[in-house]
């Protein structure tokens, strides 16, 4: 049975047409007394997404969406991920796909603790070997998977506006957020960053994006690089 500590992929697969110039003409238009019509300088656009960003006027952002394809997460991840409500997702059915000797998730600090390691191991291959013979008996699958863990892989595909994305990078690239979900943050960060460096400049967790924490944790290296630092100047 295999098991992955990072296979987690993580592939933008489609995006508003120039999702910059979507959101920064939208944000134009509240202000102007005409249409304002055709493109917009860059300096233009970033001039504009970033008075909308600071200023909190954020629902011009919703002007742009970004498809993701998300394969080999725990659902214990995609549990976190759909609690996202501004987004909409299509998951692979474990109703309706036989998971054979199914794919699990070993969290990195139970994989470098060898006994720890061995019995997380062992009882994956005792459910695989539950789930399959359920499945063999005729259990339909649907009843089948209850066996399977929350260390089981999935596949998603997650569609989120800008603005949602801001959200979802504020709470879940946060050092408080679990290890696996914080990696894919920061992966899907990294994607439309590329994608649209001006509608994420400033994405990240609250304390880099607001200059502040809700957490209250004053020893995390974010908070001296984020928010003692903004305070300080
Ligand atoms: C570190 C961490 C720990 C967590 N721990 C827990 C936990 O122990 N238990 C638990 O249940 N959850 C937990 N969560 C999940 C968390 O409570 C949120 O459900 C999740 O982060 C989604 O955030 P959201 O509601 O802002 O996002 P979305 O659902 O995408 O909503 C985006 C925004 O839209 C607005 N909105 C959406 N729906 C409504 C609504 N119905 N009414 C009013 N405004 C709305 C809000 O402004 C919201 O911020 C945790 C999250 C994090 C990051």
């Amino acid at each position: 049975m295999a098991h992955y500590a990072s296979r987690m992929k993580v592939t933008l697969v489609a995006h508003t047409p120039e999702p910059e110039l979507a959101c920064a003409l939208a944000a134009k238009t509240c202000h102007a007394a005409k249409m304002p019509k055709g493109g917009m300088t860059r300096e233009g656009m970033k001039r504009m997404l970033d008075i909308v960003i600071s200023s909190g006027h954020t629902s011009v952002l919703e002007h742009a969406s970004f498809t993701f394809a998300i394969e080999g997460v725990s659902r214990s991840l995609t549990h976190q991920l759909v609690r996202h409500r501004m987004a909409s997702y299509s998951q692979q059915s474990q109703r309706h796909v036989k998971l054979k000797d199914f794919e699990y998730v070993i969290p990195p600090k139970i994989a470098g603790n060898p006994k720890a390691s061995n019995m997380f191991r062992d009882e994956m291959a005792r459910l695989s070997k539950v789930y399959g013979q359920l499945a063999e008996m005729g259990m339909p699958l649907e009843d089948a998977r209850y066996v399977l863990p929350n260390a089981a892989t999935s596949n998603i595909v997650v569609t989120m506006n800008a603005r949602s994305l801001h959200n979802f990078f504020e709470l879940r690239t946060c050092l408080r957020a679990q290890w696996e979900i914080r990696k894919l943050a920061n992966l899907m960060l990294k994607e439309v960053q590329k994608t649209a460096p001006l509608l994420f400049e400033w994405a990240g967790p609250i304390c880099k994006a607001r200059g502040i924490c809700l957490e209250g944790v004053t020893d995390c290296k974010f908070y001296q690089l984020y928010v003692k630092k903004k305070k300080s100047l």
